[in-house]
């Protein structure tokens, strides 16, 4: 898949195989007590799915990978006028 700047995409949706691949293996080295749990962690990427700050995969609020930010269990969405999560 080619790769494109998309809006409100992950970053397998944005065609960001490398780093998607590169995000889960950080993902699995999380200790398990600073992980949250997989229904929180899909709640939180649903709701940056429908997030105008999400582009390819980053939060342009904080620059992360939201797919690696939402699976620490004390992370929270850096927006501080509109926290989502
Ligand atoms: S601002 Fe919050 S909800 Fe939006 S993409 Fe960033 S972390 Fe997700």
């Amino acid at each position: 898949m080619e790769l494109r700047e998309c809006k409100r995409c992950l970053l397998l949706q944005s065609g960001d195989e490398d780093n998607h691949k590169m995000v889960q293996q950080y993902i699995a080295k999380i200790r398990p007590e600073e992980k949250c749990d997989e229904e929180l962690y899909q709640k939180r990427l649903e709701i940056c799915g429908s997030c105008d700050n999400l582009i390819s995969g980053t939060c342009i609020k904080c620059g992360c990978y939201v797919e690696f930010r939402a699976a620490f269990r004390l992370k929270h969405c850096p927006d501080t006028k509109n926290k989502k999560w």
